[in-house]
């Protein structure tokens, strides 16, 4: 390459900008696997030009690389593969290629990777064979940005937990909807579409069935072309209270639901829900007569979930982040104030977690329609 060094460096940031935003379009549809996304660059008359472009596809195969790789042919010889994790070295159960070994396979002179993949079975494996191979690897190419996009995989391989964000909407009065409430409109239409589309980046949606009895939602993802992208709906439900007649077990059979209820909830409501299609899971009560919320998370994490959006409501929500679980928590405040006494959407312990700057960070501040999202991180 020739020109200052500073082109070739801005060069490698612009394609795994690429790398990573391609990573950022599969997320909630390859789990568990997680989603990477790759680009090949090869310098054609002086000029580096991209032979492929590839991200994990639905159910988590073929890989991003495998796809880049494959788009390319024969110009992935002497090529730049960008990726957005490191790439997979071992061959899983599932069969197929690793693609450590179809990237020397196809001549790939070198490799850039944004971060390596905490899992054990790879955790710098897949850079090292690539090394040993003479392929020039360069490893952390903006790590920060892709830990954030693999958030749910990294949890998932180190902790046994899925990633879990907390999004819960409020009126200008602080109230999640009425005492006794009939269902209230809190958003405004545009915060309304917006948590549509987060929901199609995660593998699941969770709620209380406190608000799916007050609300009877049906939680899929209501954006046109993006139907099909319907996470796995999620019930809590200590003592299954949740009825088959129900909208989200009346639509069960096209979009996977789950209810977590307590090990001694009763049977008797687990055999409708069950006929219905809905799959009863069971795990302990926690000291405060709840579920087991850390179990229930890594029982999602067994299943292969990564990534859930967890939708309310204010127990939930300040249950999650009292135990360490909400690793982001959304909050959106609407212009209107509801003018009575209501269900406080931030509960006293969650608002004090969010001002504790050892706990959260505030990540940005953003308006939506008429609606202002605060985004909090965890810390640490
Ligand atoms: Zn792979």
């Amino acid at each position: 390459m020739t020109g200052p060094p500073g082109d070739a460096a801005s060069l490698d940031i612009r394609f795994m900008q690429h790398a990573l935003a391609l990573s950022r379009r599969g997320l909630g549809s390859t789990w568990p696997n997680p989603s990477v996304g790759a680009v090949l660059v090869r310098e054609i008359g002086g000029a580096p030009v991209i032979v492929g472009r590839g991200f994990t596809q639905p159910g988590g195969r073929p890989h991003g690389e495998a796809q880049a790789l494959a788009q390319a042919g024969p110009m992935a010889a002497g090529a730049t593969l960008y990726v957005a994790l490191e790439p997979c070295a071992y061959r899983s159960v599932r069969g197929g290629v690793p693609c450590v070994e179809r990237t020397l396979a196809a001549g790939v002179r070198r490799v850039v990777s944004a971060v390596e993949d905490p899992n054990p079975r790879i955790a710098g494996l897949g850079h090292a064979l690539l090394r040993t191979a003479g392929v020039r690897v360069e490893a952390g190419l903006l790590a920060s940005e892709a830990e954030t996009i693999h958030r749910g995989h990294f949890r998932r391989v180190r902790e046994g937990l899925p990633t879990v964000t907390f999004k819960i909407a409020r009126t200008a009065d602080g109230y999640a909807g009425g005492v006794g409430r009939s269902r209230i409109a809190v958003s405004c239409p545009e915060a309304t579409a917006w948590v549509h589309l987060q929901r199609s980046h995660f593998d699941a949606i969770m709620i209380g069935v406190d608000t799916a009895l007050a609300d009877d939602p049906q939680l899929t993802v209501r954006l046109p072309g993006l139907s099909h992208r319907s996470p796995v709906r999620i019930v809590l439900d200590t003592r299954l209270r949740m009825r088959a007649d129900m909208q989200l077990a009346v639509t069960a059979r096209s979009t996977p639901t789950w209810i977590i209820a307590a090990e001694d909830a009763p049977a008797e409501p687990e055999r409708a829900l069950t006929t219905a299609g809905i799959e009863v899971m069971r795990v302990g009560r926690g000291a405060d007569g709840h579920l087991d919320l850390h179990e229930a998370m890594a029982l999602m994490a067994t299943r292969g979930i990564t990534r859930v959006f967890s939708e309310g409501g204010p127990r939930v929500g300040e249950a999650l982040a009292l135990q360490g679980l909400a690793d982001e928590v959304i909050v959106s405040t609407s212009p209107a104030p509801l003018g009575a006494e209501g269900i406080l959407a931030v509960r006293p312990a969650l608002a004090a977690l969010l001002a504790d700057a050892a706990r959260y960070r505030l990540a940005r501040v953003e308006t939506i329609g008429h609606d202002q999202f605060s985004f909090h991180e965890r810390i640490g």
